[in-house]
């Protein structure tokens, strides 16, 4: 099942504003909106498919992400089923656009607790991973819930109770003059609950540090520097709190013989003055492998060799770049007196329209000095 293109279905270009996109999803979340279209499945489709679309793609960092890896970035097909999962900014979307409209649909939730911390992991790979993609396992050191509380805190068999003060809100609300202010419950620093008896195994924390096995899938044609979210793979939440996220960042080692550019490789071949003049075969290598060539007889030094489709696939594409090989034609820099010998006699044999390009410069030194 092939998803269609965000900004597709948004009907937007790739480099619309912030304010296009709202605008744009703003008109077709009113036209679709299952409230206006009752018993209607398709309209609620399309209504479903647009708030995805700019879900993801009113998100900076999500839209870099899908920008960069499609919707395998957005969990249907790429990394192990995780992704943007559920939509919780949703409801601030809609409190946002159709607040008035609608009445606020959803709101702004406010879970408890608060988000664990986002997690960053450098993983560095192979050029050659970049072909194929890989499956990596990544050893996270990170705080993830407590067994035996269930991240709660409290001790087994107890709960974590409303706070007092706040009665669950994390705030108090205080009039001072004309306004109304707010500041953070200092019983229960905002959490909006406390524990009475707290779980022995965390001393109350809900969390433990640990060491996590997690297998990423990188996919093919990856770029140096890209980012992989994990979503919910970062650090537990602290008081029940929803979990951060895990940023896996590419990057890829430069390699003994091949530099990248974008999906072309380029790659430098030495070849002798002999085979330069005479032609030969020579062998060059690639990420598949080494691939003989014939080079033709008066070759020159930094003639490019184009090798279609030897390069990298671009990214959600098996479409490969081309493998470009730089001929470096190298001057001997160390003869032997019977060398010397040959290349004096050859020098001495002369010959028009043996070097081309001199023959044609010196003609225009001449024209412009005699
Ligand atoms: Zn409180
Ligand atoms: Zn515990």
């Amino acid at each position: 099942m092939s998803k269609r293109d965000y900004y597709e279905i948004l009907g937007v270009s790739r480099t619309a504003s912030a304010d296009e996109l709202k605008k744009a999803y703003r008109q077709i979340a009113l036209k679709h909106h299952p409230d206006r279209n009752p018993d209607d499945p398709e309209a609620e489709e399309k209504f479903k498919e647009a708030s995805e679309a700019y879900a993801v793609l009113s998100d900076p960092d999500k839209r870099r992400n899908y920008d960069q890896f499609g919707h395998a970035a957005t969990g249907a097909g790429g990394f192990g089923g995780q992704g943007f999962g559920d939509f919780g900014d949703l409801g601030d979307i809609f409190g946002d656009l159709f607040g008035d409209l609608f009445g606020a649909r959803g709101g702004r939730r406010r879970g408890p607790g608060q988000r664990g911390a986002d997690l960053r992991y450098n993983l560095e790979i192979e050029l050659q991973d970049v072909l194929n993609g890989m499956k990596a396992k990544l050893r996270i050191p990170k705080m993830r819930p407590c067994a035996p509380c269930s991240g709660s805190g409290a001790k087994p068999g107890t709960q974590r109770e409303t706070c007092a003060r706040c009665q669950g809100r994390g705030q108090i609300a205080f009039q001072q003059g004309m306004f109304r202010v707010s500041r953070i419950c200092d019983v229960c620093s905002g959490e909006g609950s406390t524990i009475r008896e707290r779980c022995t195994e965390c001393r109350g924390a809900g969390r433990v540090e640990s060491e996590q096995q997690i297998e990423v899938q990188v996919p093919s044609g990856v770029s140096d520097g890209a980012r992989l979210r994990l979503v919910g793979e970062g650090e537990a939440g602290i008081a029940g709190g929803p979990p951060g996220d895990l940023y896996v960042v590419i990057q890829v080692k430069p390699h003994a013989l091949f530099e990248r550019e974008g999906s072309h490789l380029h790659c430098e071949v030495p070849i002798s003055i002999v085979d330069a003049a005479l032609g030969a075969e020579i062998e060059v290598p690639t990420l598949d492998g080494k691939i003989k060539m014939q080079i033709g007889a008066g070759t020159q030094s930094d003639a490019v060799l184009r090798l279609r489709g030897k390069g990298l696939p671009s990214l959600n594409s098996a479409h490969r770049g081309d493998h470009l090989v730089h001929i470096f034609v190298e001057i001997p820099t160390k003869l032997n007196a019977r060398q010397r010998e040959l290349l004096q006699e050859f020098a001495k044999e002369g010959g028009l329209g043996c070097s081309p390009r001199q023959e044609n410069f010196l003609e225009k030194l001449r024209r412009l000095f005699d």
